[in-house]
């Protein structure tokens, strides 16, 4: 997880949570609703999941039960109280869980608050993710300005992709985060702190010329590749660019020419993203796209790669999206839901 060589404290601690399924009887029973405390970052799929509930099954109940409570987009307050759908429990599998040990790794890298994470399940065991945040060190990638602050694409890309990142490790993923920052962890803030001193994995200074940068993170990646032969190896791309796509702040999947497996992982992702629309905000409209284009890092990286466009760190609206945390919280989620499709799919 994540390699020896990142100075990241694994320290695997292993819990014991008993489930009694004769405890949970009597609730359904009696037909009292379970309360439960959303965790910081955490989204209704996470929720639900981390309460042994499939998102799929429980998702629309949920929303249905915590009308009123939920911020825009269904998201969950940390700290606050919400109410678990009805489940019909079959007593024979809540026996096969009484005793279900909880893995929790420690990752520096995430920042004080969120460097201990729950190997929620195995979900993605064997699945292998490049995680590149885009520009970084003394290249900031594109700048806007909201409230009089300065908006640089490289902070708010790094911190969707230390949360993507954060929640793969919760399915059983490996994790290489090729755009590093040793002391910006996920940051719950609206202004990110534009610095400098992002390095490229492991732990090499980034250069100025583009070029030079670009190879540098490419043959990171390729490096790791060769090591991991054979296995199922993903490199995800991550941008908040300045190209004009209108009014909203649709996510865009760009692939290689030559990749019909860049292209497929693209697709999913997509309509990952269509699906979320069509549920969360019906009649606002998606219109991110999947096309092929000639970026350096997605033609030679050896790994299937996609890129992915977040949106516009120049467009008001985009912005006004950006600055809230829980809204990067949410693209990372349902990045994640993708690339669980993904490697269900193609693995
Ligand atoms: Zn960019």
């Amino acid at each position: 997880m994540f390699g020896s060589n990142l100075q990241l404290k694994i320290n695997f601690r292993i819990k014991f949570i008993v489930f009694f399924a004769g405890f949970f009887i009597p609730f359904i029973l009696n037909a009292q609703p379970r309360e439960v405390v959303a965790k910081k970052g955490e989204g209704v799929y996470r929720l639900l999941t981390r309460n042994g509930l499939s998102a799929s099954e429980y998702m629309d109940a949920f929303i249905e039960l915590n009308k009123g409570r939920l911020g825009e987009d269904n998201m969950l307050f940390a700290g606050a109280k919400y109410i678990l759908p009805d489940t019909e429990i079959d007593p024979a599998a809540a026996a096969e869980t009484t005793t279900s040990p909880v893995k929790t790794a420690r990752f520096d890298i995430f920042g004080e608050d969120y460097a201990e994470v729950e190997i929620l399940d195995d979900k993605l065991d064997g699945a292998i993710y490049y995680l590149v945040a885009g520009h970084g060190g003394p290249d900031p990638g594109a700048v806007g300005y909201y409230n009089n602050r300065m908006l640089c694409e490289d902070e708010y890309a790094y911190d969707v992709t230390l949360r993507l990142a954060r929640e793969l490790i919760e399915y059983g993923a490996t994790v290489y985060m090729i755009t590093r920052d040793q002391n910006d962890g996920i940051r719950d803030e609206s202004y990110l702190k534009p610095d400098k001193d992002e390095r490229c994995y492991p732990n090499q200074v980034i250069p100025i010329n583009q070029l030079r940068r670009l190879r540098q993170r490419t043959d990171a990646v390729n490096n790791l590749y060769r090591k991991n032969r054979g296995a199922f190896q993903r490199m995800i791309a991550i941008h908040v660019d300045a190209r004009s796509h209108g009014e909203n702040i649709d996510v865009f999947f760009y692939h290689d020419r030559r990749s019909t497996n860049g292209e497929k992982a693209s697709r999913t992702l997509q309509n990952k993203f269509q699906e979320k629309y069509d549920t969360h905000q019906p009649g606002r409209g998606y219109h991110g796209t999947v096309s092929p284009r000639a970026l350096y890092v997605v033609r030679n990286t050896y790994p299937v790669a996609v890129y992915i466009e977040l949106g516009n760190i120049n467009h008001f609206r985009d912005q006004q999206r950006f600055i809230l945390p829980n809204n990067r919280q949410a693209l990372a989620n349902w990045l994640t839901e993708g690339l669980l499709d993904d490697f269900d799919n193609n693995k």
